[in-house]
């Protein structure tokens, strides 16, 4: 059976938060724990199913190797992704499972939000590259847009000789605690927004955010044999944290420029090969075109459209996998055009001389008139 979608599991999008995916297990984890559900076979299924979709979604590599491969990216038995993605730890077992669940919900809980540490934001760049550099690989220099803490307030947010003032309204706790009868609602400062502190005198500089934006030229390494759609991690070169938070992540995305020559699939590389009528019929030698400079091709007498000729080896060795692929070639006969009087006088003539034996000459079109023939009977 196919194995099921994590982000399915969670039902989440595939752009939660990690904040959204962690409340989101919560409620699963509480509502499918055996605790809860003695001798129930499906309910342990699905704590499983969710406890394994929350451990992967929650690890930025992991994530990001599910994200590009699915689940061959993080099957520990199957080596995938860039940066050593794949996970080799497996999935952790049902006893650690009691551990971060209870204690998050029962134990100490979170504490105030105000100085909550966030990990900064994980920023995507499309990388346009041609047939030939992902092939070969590249090593090339990038401009990207980020946020970086803000150097004159060094991220307080704050105008230097000012400090951010405790917020009167939770007192610093980030919360408020509201009264709806009997039950007493703990809700998100709405002053504050949460940060537990206010800013009076904002910084010139970044407008009170504590964070400035910018942007910063990385030299990225392109492995050969990357695709499209395939993502490079650079480590923390993403948004910066807040609250001295790690930074987030950089994924650079490859998008395969289209080329006039192949077309991509995968490791192998295709491209038409037009052949004239006359080295169709006769044969002949024809060089073409590889990523590597040039081959030949035999074109044995009688070659039709659509018949394909392999290159082996002529492909694109990729990023994973030992294989390099093919080059195939496809023939397209082409039909002479705009004949001169001599050609056309040569050509009535072969037709003439062909007439007498078609199923020597022509045998597709011999049988094609046989069948049409039966057809109108
Ligand atoms: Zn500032
Ligand atoms: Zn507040």
């Amino acid at each position: 059976m196919a194995k099921k979608d994590y982000y399915e599991i969670l039902g989440v999008g595939r752009d939660a938060s990690e904040d959204e995916i962690k409340k989101v297990y919560r409620k699963l984890a509480m509502k499918y724990h055996p605790d809860r559900n003695p001798n129930d076979k499906s309910a342990e299924e699905k704590f499983k199913d969710v406890k394994e979709a929350y451990e992967v979604l929650t690890d930025t590599n992991k994530r990001a190797a599910y994200d590009q491969f699915g689940h061959a990216g993080v099957d520990p038995n199957n080596m995938g992704g860039f940066g050593g993605a794949a996970g080799a730890g497996g999935f952790g077992n049902f006893s650690d499972a009691f551990g971060d669940i209870f204690g998050e919900i029962f134990g100490q809980g979170r504490g105030s939000r105000a100085n909550a540490v966030y990990r900064g934001a994980d920023l995507r760049y499309n990388l346009e590259l041609s047939l030939e550099d992902a092939a070969r690989g590249t090593e090339l220099k990038i401009r990207v847009p980020t946020q970086e803490t803000c150097e004159t307030c060094h991220g307080t947010g704050a105008k230097p000789g000012t400090e951010p003032q405790t917020c009167p309204t939770c007192h610093g706790q980030g919360e408020v605690r509201i009264s709806q009868g009997f039950f007493s609602v703990q809700q998100t400062c709405p002053q504050c927004h949460g940060r537990g502190k206010i800013i009076t005198t904002p910084c010139g500089t970044c407008h009170g955010s504590g964070r400035v934006k910018k942007s910063k030229t990385l030299s990225v390494k392109i492995p050969a044999g990357v695709d499209q759609d395939d993502r490079i991690r650079l480590t923390g070169e993403g948004e910066a944290g807040i609250n001295g938070g790690p930074p987030g992540d950089l994924y650079v995305v490859v998008y395969l420029k289209p080329h006039s020559l192949f077309k991509r699939d995968g490791a192998d590389l295709h491209c038409e090969m037009p052949i004239s009528f006359g080295v169709a019929a006769l044969g002949g030698e024809l060089e073409i075109p590889t990523l590597d400079g040039h081959a030949k091709i035999k074109i044995p007498a009688g070659t039709q459209t659509g018949q394909l000729f392999r290159l082996k080896e002529k492909g694109i060795k990729p990023v994973r996998g030992t294989r390099t692929g093919d080059l195939y070639c496809h023939v397209v006969v082409e039909t002479p055009q705009k004949l001169t009087s001599r050609q056309k006088e040569l050509l009535k003539e072969f037709d003439e001389i062909s007439y007498h034996d078609p199923a020597r000459h022509s045998p597709q079109s011999k049988s094609w008139k046989e069948k049409v023939k039966t057809f109108f009977q």
